[in-house]
């Protein structure tokens, strides 16, 4: 996608990115099109799908939340860094962490922080079940996001263990989830969250759903149960 029509696609989000940003962009671009033929790390492999589904929609998240001041911000099940690196190259100020279960996933992520000079961006290779038991990650992030990891009831128990009390959980979903997203609600509630915004976001030709939960309460210490029980028996 050419760098006009990349910048003015990204302004109807609200983000702004100059010279030095779209080049990161266009070098992220190709370097996950040739890492994508050796490691078969996402489905989307062609340029102008990787700018519309994987760029703008990650950078979408930021109709959700300011990201324009120093926040600290997880992405949970990042795959190939996805929202966490378009987000980490358009907003400096803020401090990313790419948490993926997959290592050959994060190692690409870790390769791309590198290439693209990414001092804001940290890759950690892990389950989320896990991490969130560690107490510089538990309750210490002012806004969580996940992108077509899991179903609500599911993402719910992985992600808002990790947020903060007023912090923000942001779940980026297909425009057909609306019936999980209210199956998800028990879930979020248990976990201390509460529905915040749900909205509808037009990417390229496809309709997608953005809701945003707040945390209100502290996760119970139970939460989230041990790996593979989340997916394998979600909270009903
Ligand atoms: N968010 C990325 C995107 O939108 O392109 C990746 C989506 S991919 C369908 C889901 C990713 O979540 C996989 O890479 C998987 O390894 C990771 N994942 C699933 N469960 C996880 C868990 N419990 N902890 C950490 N990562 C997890």
């Amino acid at each position: 996608m050419d760098q006009d029509n990349f910048k003015q696609a990204v302004k109807t989000l609200g983000v702004e990115i100059n010279d030095c940003q779209y080049f990161l962009f266009a070098k992220l671009c190709s370097l996950l099109m040739i890492e994508n033929t050796k490691k078969n790390l996402t489905a989307i492999k062609e340029e102008n799908a990787i700018y519309q589904k994987h760029f703008i929609d990650s950078l979408s998240c930021a109709l959700a939340a300011s990201f324009t001041h120093s926040q600290k911000v997880l992405d949970v099940g990042s795959g190939a860094g996805f929202p966490a690196l378009p987000l980490s190259i358009c907003f400096p100020q803020c401090t990313f962490i790419a948490l993926e279960a997959n290592g050959k996933k994060a190692d690409f992520i870790s390769l791309a922080i590198k290439e693209l000079g990414l001092s804001n961006l940290q890759s950690v290779k892990g389950r989320a079940e896990e991490i969130a038991y560690c107490q510089s990650f538990r309750e210490n992030f002012d806004i969580v996001l996940g992108r077509a990891v899991a179903k609500t009831a599911v993402l719910a128990e992985l992600c808002l263990p990790f947020v903060k009390i007023s912090g923000l959980f942001i779940a980026q979903k297909a425009c057909f989830a609306a019936g999980e997203i209210a199956e998800g609600q028990k879930a979020v509630n248990i976990m201390g969250g509460r529905l915040e915004n749900s909205r509808k976001v037009i990417i390229g030709n496809e309709s997608r759903l953005l809701v945003s939960y707040r945390k209100v309460k502290s996760t119970p210490d139970k939460y989230p149960r041990r790996s593979g029980l989340p997916v394998k028996e979600p909270i009903k």
